[in-house]
């Protein structure tokens, strides 16, 4: 491998892989390290019996950036929406929830008062201004806007689906009501998982000329007056840079560099507030309550999805559903025990285990590496490190109000248009998109 790059991309996920793209598009030498085996960092797919297992159930948001993002590059996203039609878990017991003018007659889950607080819940969710609410935490919100502890309850559920996230003292409420608005708008769950956005890029990256290197494992990011310098890899290999952009976590990114501890890395480092999940994902010969496709959990911090409802996931017509605990901050550390998802599993699917064919259980996986919460000291991250000079960051904890992939790709761009506004070592290049 040549070993000076204009620009080298650690990680090959979704945020690496889009800015390497646009990077080499725009006529730079670029190479993505990828410490894995394989590219797509949490957007990989793994196909077990000819079932394709993303990472915990994946939805793209047809509002969000990563969608925008993805089609303007040209990279096909088919797929389908979830059931229209959702059940609450409550008192261990499966119930519609009251969505519909009939489902709101006839629901057990609501006093009379509680009705009338759904459906002024979902007015002022339409005309809050998330921008208006500064850095009022989404309990404070909830508990000043909601009187009825069950309309509480469903609220939370739902801003847990669409943040992925179980954190409403500390979560910004104007965050997670844009983000709740913005799930509202429509998701999608993607024909063969979100590998094949990865794949995608991946060739959209080497046509464009970026060399891909996985199996690249980044131990330091060298600056030296100011400036970085050059790349150490694990198997001692040295990549000399103009620029460097980090996908990896705020953590890993704070060991990479010398003295980071006298740098903005270290606040990233020391205020992130990730979020984490427990998931079981399975793939079942048949589903034994084929009825309860979308499950949120009201009581327990839980959500159930059928994703080959709609969704092409497996090559036979078997069933593939997801499991996910959000965890709380206490369990952060030491993830959920599989037989409690197993027992959450038998109330949704009862009989669910003489299904089994394949299943993928993740004790705890990073969902986003922070979130926007109310112990950040400023609520916009990167693109620029600003004490070292030609040092990016990208991925779904550098937001500027972004959440999850939506984040990933957004911190990407605005990467890229950073380093392109330097001009360092840009020379204009015919692009090739296969
Ligand atoms: C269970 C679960 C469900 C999710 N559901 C959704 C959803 O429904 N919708 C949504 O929008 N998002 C969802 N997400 C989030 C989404 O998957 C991530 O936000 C996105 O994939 C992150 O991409 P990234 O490139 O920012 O980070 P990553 O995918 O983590 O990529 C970073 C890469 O950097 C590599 N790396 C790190 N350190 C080094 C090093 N030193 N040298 C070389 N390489 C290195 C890592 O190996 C990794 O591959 C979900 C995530 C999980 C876990």
């Amino acid at each position: 491998m040549n070993n000076h790059f204009d620009t080298a991309v650690i990680g090959g996920g979704l945020a690496g892989l889009i800015a390497a793209t646009k990077l080499a598009q725009a006529g730079q030498k670029v190479v993505v390290l990828e410490k894995a085996g394989r590219l797509g960092g949490r957007a990989m797919t793994n196909k077990k019996n000819g079932a394709f297992f993303n990472l915990g159930g994946h939805a793209i948001y047809l509002a969000g950036e990563a969608y925008a993002v993805l089609q303007e590059m040209g990279i096909a996203m088919e797929g389908a929406p979830p059931s229209a039609k959702v059940h609450a878990l409550w008192n261990s017991e499966v119930e519609l929830m009251p969505a519909t003018p009939l489902t709101m007659m006839t629901t057990k889950l609501l006093s009379w008062s509680g009705k009338i607080g759904l459906v002024r819940l979902f007015a002022k969710l339409n005309s809050a201004n998330p921008d208006a609410l500064g850095r009022m935490s989404l309990r404070a919100w909830a508990e000043a806007e909601i009187e009825d502890p069950m309309v509480r309850h469903m609220l939370y559920a739902l801003c847990r689906t669409a943040t992925y996230a179980h954190d409403p003292d500390c979560q910004l409420a104007g965050s997670v009501l844009r983000q709740v608005k913005r799930s509202l708008k429509g998701v999608r769950y993607l024909h063969g998982g979100w590998q094949t956005i990865v794949d995608q890029l991946e060739q959209h990256a080497r046509a464009a000329g970026a060399v891909i290197r996985s199996g690249g494992d980044v131990k330091a990011i060298v600056h030296h007056e100011g400036a970085v310098q050059k790349l150490l890899l694990a198997d001692g290999a040295e990549i000399g840079v103009s620029h460097v952009v980090s996908t990896a976590p705020p953590s890993e990114l704070a060991k990479l560099v010398q003295g980071a501890e006298h740098t903005t890395l270290h606040r990233w480092k020391e205020e992130a507030r990730p979020s984490i999940a427990s998931c079981l994902d399975l793939n079942l010969r048949k589903l034994p309550a084929p009825g309860s496709n979308v499950v949120l959990g009201l009581d327990q911090p839980y959500f159930f999805s059928h994703h080959t409802l709609n969704a092409k996931l497996t090559e036979d017509g078997t069933y593939l559903v997801h499991l996910v605990r959000y965890l709380s901050e206490s369990e952060r550390a030491q993830g959920i025990e599989e037989s409690s998802l197993a027992q959450v599993m038998s109330i949704l699917q009862p009989g669910w285990e003489k299904e089994v064919i394949a299943k993928q259980y993740l004790p705890r996986i990073a969902v986003v590496h922070d979130t926007l919460h109310t112990g950040r000291s400023e609520l916009h991250t990167g693109p620029g490190v600003p004490e070292i000079r030609g040092l990016y960051v990208a991925g779904d904890w550098v937001t500027h109000g972004e959440m999850l992939a939506d984040a990933s790709a957004a911190s990407a761009v605005r990467a890229v248009n950073a380093i392109l506004q330097t001009g360092v070592s840009q020379r204009p290049r015919v692009v090739h998109v296969s």
